[in-house]
C-alpha cells in the first residue's frame, strides 16, 4: 500500500537525509503503512511535533529516553559525573516538553508521546499507532487522551 505521491516521497527522503533519528523513522514508516496522512516538524506549532495528523488532530512526539527523561526507563538514568549539570539540563527539557504539550492541547490537539524504547518492537508499535487512530473513528470514546503506551 503506497499512498505517498512522488513529491511527498521526495520530501520524505530529503528529511531522511537531514539527520532524522531511527525511532522517528520507524514511527513514520508505520504511519505510512497504515495509510495515515501526516506532516513533519511543523515549526508553527508549539514544540514543533515530530509528526502531526491534521485530519485526526493528533500530534506525535518521538522522544529519546535519555534527553527527555522517560520516567522509570533505564535509559533515562542521570550520568554519575557532572550529575548536577545533567539534572538541570534534562529537567529543562522536560519542562519544555510539558509546556509544548499543554500549549498543543489548548489548541485542540491530542498529544501522544512515543518513547524511543517503545519503537524497538515494530509489531507492538504498529499495533499501538493503529489503536490511536482506530479509536478515533468510533462515535463515543471514554477517555480520549492517553500519553504513551
Ligand atoms: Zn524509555
Amino acid at each position: 500500500m503506497d499512498r505517498l505521491s512522488a513529491a511527498e516521497r521526495s520530501t520524505l527522503m530529503s528529511k531522511v537525509r537531514s539527520g532524522d533519528t531511527a525511532p522517528e523513522l520507524r514511527v513514520r514508516q508505520i504511519a505510512h503503512r497504515l495509510g495515515l496522512r501526516f506532516r513533519l516538524h511543523r515549526r508553527d506549532l508549539p514544540g514543533s511535533p515530530d509528526l502531526i495528523f491534521p485530519k485526526h488532530s493528533v500530534a506525535i512526539f518521538v522522544h529519546g529516553c535519555f534527553w527527555h527523561s522517560h520516567p522509570g526507563c533505564k535509559r533515562a538514568s542521570i550520568p554519575k559525573s557532572r550529575e548536577e549539570f545533567w539534572r538541570n539540563k534534562l529537567q529543562r527539557n522536560v519542562q519544555r516538553d510539558q509546556a509544548a504539550i499543554s500549549a498543543l492541547e489548548k489548541k485542540g490537539w491530542r498529544v501522544v508521546v512515543i518513547w524511543e524504547c517503545e519503537t524497538r518492537n515494530i509489531d507492538k508499535l504498529e499495533e499501538h499507532i493503529g489503536t490511536l487512530f482506530r479509536r478515533r473513528r468510533k462515535k463515543k470514546v471514554g477517555s480520549a487522551s492517553r500519553v504513551g503506551f
